[in-house]
């Protein structure tokens, strides 16, 4: 018997031919955070899971467990994982690694079931029948404080019986969809409000990789809205795994627009700045995109005049708004979900309200838009806000 936990993916499987590539990720993002997690633990690709053991053989789930299921709990890709035990695909031997698994997590648990699958339909019983006997093992063991529930139990064990092993394991749910960086890489932009951080976090579980780009105001605004944000980026990180976060200083640029532009456009002018340094240094680092929090009409700001000119300054690169037709409320729920929401709470001083207009356009024309750049030199801004930015690994 050798503790183990295993992995099951979704969305991966319906990949056909670039399966084997997804996997490949999948178990890379893995392998990088229980590096970086500082556990003794190996990941492998087997029979069409993934698998996480110990190679020494020591035993390690009562110590790095929960840890381990943080970390599956809170990768892109992973649809059901759980920790338990390997065994040899004999009944006396599955039984041995129920009953330890049982005691393992028995704190964890009143009521279970067992669901057992079998790969291997040679197999000298049903499931049911599986099921059944090994529902009654447990109830003759533990019945004092554990008792079979079919719908809703407060944990379902799981057993696998394949060829040449079982797996034994309590199931827990994954957050599904795509491995981080199977889709390739975007540039998203994150302020420290409650949107653009579910933004980042949904295009993550569609498996691209966030290069979290922010744009600060300092030392107008304080060295805290950083801060913050670079908290909200470690949250994010969590969930990616390795990230990049590019600090983008905007306020010469924000100097130089209030002191020729129009003040009515202020706002969107620095957004164009933003997204055309996004587009700069996103092509430099083989981005595909943009990512945005906005939303249509959430703000009077955020008008699809206002987004049209936003976007007119990118030249290539698609925007993505996963946002765009979500409820404030669902993007809150989000939030607290993720946990960027206590953080983006904060009440630090945002970049865009530096010089903020006193009726800020909600309408704005491209006509004029363009007509206020021609006041100032966005070439001249957008290359010296790329020349003093910084990348920041986290
Ligand atoms: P958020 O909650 O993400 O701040 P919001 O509803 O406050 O969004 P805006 O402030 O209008 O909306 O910003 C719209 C989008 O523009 C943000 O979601 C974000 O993607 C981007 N953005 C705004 N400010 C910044 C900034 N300082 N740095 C980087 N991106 C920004
Ligand atoms: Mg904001």
């Amino acid at each position: 018997m050798k503790e183990t936990a295993v992995v099951h993916y979704d969305d991966i499987a319906l990949k056909g031919a670039n399966r084997g590539l997804f996997e490949q990720i999948l178990v890379r993002n893995i392998a990088h955070k229980i590096q970086r997690g500082k556990l003794p633990l190996f990941v492998e690709k087997r029979w069409g899971r993934i698998t996480i053991t110990n190679n020494t053989g020591s035993l390690w789930v009562e110590e790095y467990g929960n840890i381990l299921k943080e970390i599956l709990a809170h990768t892109p890709g992973i649809a059901v994982f759980g920790v338990g035990v390997m065994v040899d695909p004999d009944r006396k031997e599955i039984e041995k690694g129920v009953i330890k698994v049982v005691e393992s997590f028995s704190e964890h648990f009143e009521t279970f079931r067992i669901t057992t699958t079998r790969v291997d339909k040679t197999y000298p019983s049903t499931s049911q029948e599986i099921d059944r006997d090994l529902g009654a093992l447990v109830l003759q063991r533990f019945g004092d404080t554990k008792r079979v529930k079919l719908k809703n139990p407060g944990v379902t064990i799981r057993v696998e019986i394949l060829k040449k092993t079982a797996y034994v394991y309590i199931k827990e749910a994954g957050i599904s969809g795509l491995p981080v960086g199977s889709s390739g890489r975007a540039v998203a932009l994150l302020s420290g409000g409650f949107d653009s951080p579910v933004a980042a976090y949904m295009c993550a579980t569609r498996g691209v990789e966030p290069l979290l780009m922010h744009f600060h105001a300092y030392p107008q605004t304080s060295r805290a809205a950083i801060e913050k944000v670079e908290e909200i980026a470690g949250v994010l990180g969590t969930v990616c795994g390795q990230l990049t976060l590019v600090l983008v200083p905007l306020l010469d640029a924000q100097k130089e627009i209030v002191l020729t532009a129009p003040e009515k456009l202020r706002v969107v002018l620095y957004r164009r700045l933003m997204m055309r340094v996004a587009e700069e240094w996103g092509r430099q680092h083989d981005a595909k995109a943009i990512i945005t929090g906005e939303s249509v009409g959430q703000v009077a700001s955020q008008t699809l005049e206002n987004i049209a000119a936003v976007e007119n300054a990118v030249a290539t690169l698609p925007v993505l708004r996963p946002l765009s037709g979500m409820h404030k409320r669902e993007i809150i729920n989000r939030a607290c979900e993720i946990g960027t929401h206590d953080i983006s709470l904060l009440p630090y001083d945002d970049t865009c309200t530096v010089f903020m207009p006193k009726r800020p356009e909600t309408k704005a024309r491209i006509r004029d838009v363009l007509e206020a750049e021609k006041r100032y030199d966005s070439g001249k801004l957008v290359a010296h806000m790329l020349e003093t930015l910084e990348v920041h690994k986290l």
